[in-house]
């Protein structure tokens, strides 16, 4: 059997040091913030437009995203929710791949985002050029590409896959005695390879606010709140995950903390997510697992750098003028279509049964 190889990537200084510090968007009074509002939701109307955000973004964006219809969910649930609705033109607030998603399934929409720079490190640590040369050296191998990746990435992929339907797209590949290649982030890959027993080489990417959370202070958490379950999202380190009592998407971790008995949650996700745990179980002690951040300077800074790029004010901008549209080459986007296609149709396999 042929051994695995790991491709080592190091992400360029850049990417860290964008990644340096996540500000939250710049708070503002409360009368700004209103007239924000009242004019992004007229802009909704007038540019018939719908929000489509991740539950990273800011509290202001997830509250305004549903109060106008939009919806506020996973990558995976994004994906579809875009493509069902009638507006023509989607505004999507979360990061680049999220964008180019919904474009790669709505070619007919027009696609805005807040900041077109708003990026990923997975997405930004697996260029296309370099993950081709690794495909061409595995051709014996079905490409499966985690949605946090370029449309040029899916292109060359097999299958897409959110976090959410990993484990049972690659479990289903493996049996049918299909051998894996996996991208971009290296954690999630071993989680799901443990998971599944697949035979699977893989990319190694990394997120850096998942791979920052930190063992020995969560071991040190749980112990002074020994009654309080632990929630992972798999792309943190596998020492992590093995201190987890859920292991899931951003969705399973919500669903967790609303249908559980316990009281007090420690979440190892980015920390967004507490404002729609918050609003759906307020009774629930919500407690952050400890994150060294880039760099160590801070003890829990698990927000994403790119997620914190959109704020109510570049929103309303891009609404106003019609800017920051995404666009994707024709023939790559068909291609894409393929592999993200095969997702949404085997996700809606698993629904119906
Ligand atoms: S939280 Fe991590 S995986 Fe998600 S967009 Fe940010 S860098 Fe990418």
């Amino acid at each position: 059997m042929q051994m695995p190889v790991p491709i080592p990537v190091a992400l360029e200084p850049a990417i860290l040091e964008k990644a340096a510090c996540a500000p939250h968007p710049a708070a503002l009074s409360p009368q700004r913030k209103a007239e924000l509002v009242a004019r992004i939701k007229q802009l909704l109307v007038e540019k018939d437009a719908v929000l489509v955000a991740h539950y990273y973004t800011d509290a202001d964006l997830q509250q305004l995203t549903e109060e106008t219809g939009g919806k506020v969910a996973d990558s995976l649930e994004m994906a579809r929710f875009g493509h069902a609705h009638p507006a023509r033109t989607l505004v999507v607030i979360g990061v680049r791949f999220m964008g180019e998603t919904a474009k790669i399934l709505n070619p007919e929409k027009r696609v805005l985002m807040p900041d077109l720079e708003a990026n990923c490190s997975l997405d930004l640590g697996c260029p296309a050029d370099e993950f081709n040369d690794f495909c061409d050296q595995h051709p014996d191998r079905t490409v499966v590409v985690y949605t946090n990746t370029s449309a040029e990435v899916k292109a060359r992929a097999d299958w897409v896959v959110t976090s959410g339907i990993a484990l049972d797209i690659v479990r289903h590949l493996h049996e049918k005695g299909e051998k894996i290649l996996w991208a971009p982030d290296k954690h999630l890959g071993r989680y799901v390879q443990r998971e599944t027993g697949a035979d699977m080489i893989r990319w190694e990417g990394s997120c850096v606010v998942h791979d920052a959370f930190r063992t020995d202070a969560l071991a040190e958490l749980k112990k002074k709140y020994p009654e309080a379950k632990v929630l992972v999202h798999p792309e943190s380190p596998e020492s992590v995950i093995d201190l987890a009592d859920v292991v899931g998407s951003t969705t399973t971790l919500i669903q967790a903390v609303q249908s559980m008995d316990a009281k007090t949650f420690i979440v190892a996700t980015d920390n967004g997510i507490f404002y729609k745990m918050r609003s759906l179980a307020p009774d629930k002690m919500l407690l952050e697992a400890p994150n060294r951040g880039i760099g160590g300077s801070c003890e829990s800074c698990a927000h994403c750098p790119w997620m914190a790029m959109n704020s109510l004010e570049n929103l309303a901008e891009v609404l106003q003028a019609g800017r920051n549209e995404i666009t994707l080459d024709e023939g790559i986007r068909r291609k894409a279509l393929v592999s993200t296609q095969r997702m949404l149709e085997f996700a809606a396999g698993r629904k119906g049964k």
